[in-house]
């Protein structure tokens, strides 16, 4: 008698693997509800901030993150980087240090931690994250002034203090930085906005500088990209150790077996994505993407708008 095919698990808190532009498949870890951030950035592809605080605690149950985490990696799929990010700021987990450690008792798996760094100058901020074998803070500017016009961070936050946390942390830990600088245009884009920010940046002493722009469709309609062609020049000027992060490349796709309607709508629900994203994450052919695509918008789930000339699906 045929078994039943054996149902696919339905994980809280992790969701992917997803193909990331920066570190290939990575099954992604949410320890933070929805938009609880210390910034209500205006170029955030969630939405506005619901939530925005600096206190931390522990969101979701350390206990319950590491048995999905433990079930995932037994699942056996290529997973290239366990990354704390989803949807909301991850250092706001007071038991992210527990889980970091957690993970290395499970997995080879390296650990990547996505953050907006405006903690850093916590030290217990510092401690938590100085296991992880990568850490991907963000720095748009050091202008307080402009740091308030993108981030319309949490009242107490200054961005010196935030950076003199991000060169603590660069002299105690052992890992990997890779400063992310997100672009926008007509807001810092121009040159002498990063000239402002390069002996900080050499103070910091990333391992590599990603350049970004605002690529999906942002919480603020006048937050927008700037061209290649503003992000090349910025490259020259911020030297070697400094990338343009153009859309993801997967090493592999995903294996595609037993992905439903309800996965996709889990990668949706963390980022608006495009058909082609959903190709290459799922496998799945362009149709049977479309197909459910198009029966999650009559539901009322997804709804889809332009940003750049591509079409994005978001809830
Ligand atoms: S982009 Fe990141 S840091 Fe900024 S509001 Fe969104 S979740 Fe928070």
């Amino acid at each position: 008698m045929p078994q039943p095919k054996k149902e696919r698990e339905k994980f809280l808190y992790l969701y992917g693997p997803v193909p990331s532009r920066r570190l290939g498949l990575s099954l992604g870890i949410d320890i933070v509800p929805h938009k609880n951030c210390s910034y209500d950035c205006i170029y955030c592809q969630l939405g506005r901030t619901g939530y925005k605080t600096t206190s931390r605690k522990e969101y979701t149950p350390v206990r319950g993150i590491l048995e999905e985490i433990k079930t995932a990696v037994a699942n056996k799929q290529r997973i290239e980087y366990i990354t704390f990010s989803g949807s909301g700021e991850p250092t706001l987990h007071s038991g992210i240090g527990r889980l970091i450690d957690g993970v290395k008792n499970i997995t080879s798996i390296p650990t990547a931690v996505l953050t907006n760094g405006s903690l850093l100058h916590h030290p217990d901020v510092r401690n938590d994250l100085v296991h992880a074998n990568v850490v991907l803070p963000t720095l748009c500017t050091v202008n307080q002034e402009m740091f308030i016009k993108i981030h319309r961070s949490a009242p107490q936050l200054d961005i010196m203090e935030i950076v003199r946390g991000y060169i603590a942390f660069r002299r105690m830990f052992k890992g990997l930085i890779w400063l992310e600088l997100m672009i926008i245009k007509g807001i810092n884009d121009k040159p002498h906005h990063m000239t402002e920010m390069i002996s900080v940046i050499e103070e910091i002493a990333p391992d590599k500088i990603h350049l970004n722009t605002v690529a999906r469709p942002p919480s603020e309609e006048y937050a927008k990209p700037v061209t290649a062609e503003v992000l090349e020049s910025i490259k020259a000027i911020l030297g070697s150790r400094c990338e343009i992060i153009a859309e993801f490349k997967p090493t592999e796709k995903g294996r595609g077996d037993g992905e439903t309607s309800e996965s996709i709508l889990s990668i949706i629900q963390r980022r608006p994505v495009t058909i082609e994203d959903l190709i290459e994450v799922t496998g799945l052919t362009r149709s049977e993407i479309t197909e459910r695509i198009e029966q999650l918008i009559k539901e009322g789930t997804v709804i889809s708008s332009i940003h750049g000339n591509r079409r994005y699906y978001r809830t």
